[in-house]
């Protein structure tokens, strides 16, 4: 059986290593890319079925070169997990032009430039594009005037290529999670916005990797071969309830 490929970005750690883990488990390539060099090579170093890109999504010639090197590497591309992302937060009136620009750059820019640069491979396997996004870009609360718009208009950007890629058979999906214990998470949740998680959130907790990992696994494969334009909040119930936060 020919093997899938699939690109995941921002794969180092986090949320889209452990994807990259659940995909090699159901027996696809990844080409994990990321540019975080040190610890690119080192989670590569320990897997197999992987090809280490070290590339910076926002840079239009390191996302050519990373198509080039994984179609170079796995003769195809099956998938595009756009999942590199930055958190800054704080309110509007501290929030400087370079903050705004580097959220936008990689959490918006990248998601436009991977995918438009996926599509002719994409085109050939009828393949699938899974953009993550998060709950802040479905609600809006404070401190998140650059992460919560680049989320929504990761949302937009999804529903706008899921409109005109699906007369090639391509599938384009979004995964909005809820807070997960990740760097980027813990770098930017206080202790005031982690107790408000805990009692706004239906389950109580906060996800965990894997829980992210299997949903974006699964809209990736053929069993979602009818889904496509989709936002999936995987937020323990955060979403369905309309509970604020700080
Ligand atoms: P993380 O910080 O653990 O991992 C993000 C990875 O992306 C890192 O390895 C980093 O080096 C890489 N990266 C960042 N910018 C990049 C760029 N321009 N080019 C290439 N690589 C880049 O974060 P995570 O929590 O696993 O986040 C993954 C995604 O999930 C992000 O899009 C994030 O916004 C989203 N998300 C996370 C949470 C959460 O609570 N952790 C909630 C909602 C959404």
């Amino acid at each position: 059986m020919t093997q899938k490929v699939a690109i995941v970005t921002g794969a180092a750690r986090g949320i889209g290593l452990a994807t990259a883990d659940v995909m090699r488990e159901m027996g696809w390539r990844v080409a994990l890319v990321d540019r975080d060099t040190e610890e690119l090579q080192k989670v590569a170093g320990e897997r197999d079925n992987v090809l280490a890109v070290d590339a910076d999504v926002s840079n239009p010639q390191d996302v050519g070169r990373m198509i080039r090197e994984t179609l170079a590497w796995g003769g195809r591309l099956d998938a595009l997990v756009n999942n590199a992302g930055v958190a800054r937060f704080g309110p509007v009136e501290d929030t400087t032009f370079d903050t705004w620009r580097e959220v936008m750059a990689t959490n918006l820019d990248g998601v436009f430039l991977c995918t438009q640069a996926a599509i002719p491979a994409l085109k050939e396997t009828r393949g699938a594009v899974l953009n993550i996004a998060s709950i802040s870009g479905l609600r809006a609360s404070t401190l998140r005037v650059a992460y919560g718009t680049s989320k929504a208009a990761v949302i937009q950007l999804t529903k706008q290529y899921a409109a005109e890629l699906g007369e090639h058979g391509i599938r384009v999906n979004c995964v909005a999670p809820g807070p997960v214990r990740t760097k980027l998470a813990m770098a930017v949740h206080t202790q005031e916005i982690i107790d408000a998680y805990h009692d706004a959130i239906p389950l109580n907790r906060y996800g965990s990797e894997r829980e992210l990992a299997e949903v974006i696994a699964f809209l990736c494969s053929e069993k979602a071969s009818y889904v496509t334009g989709q936002v999936v909040a995987v937020d323990g119930g955060f979403e369905s309830t309309g509970v604020g936060l700080p």
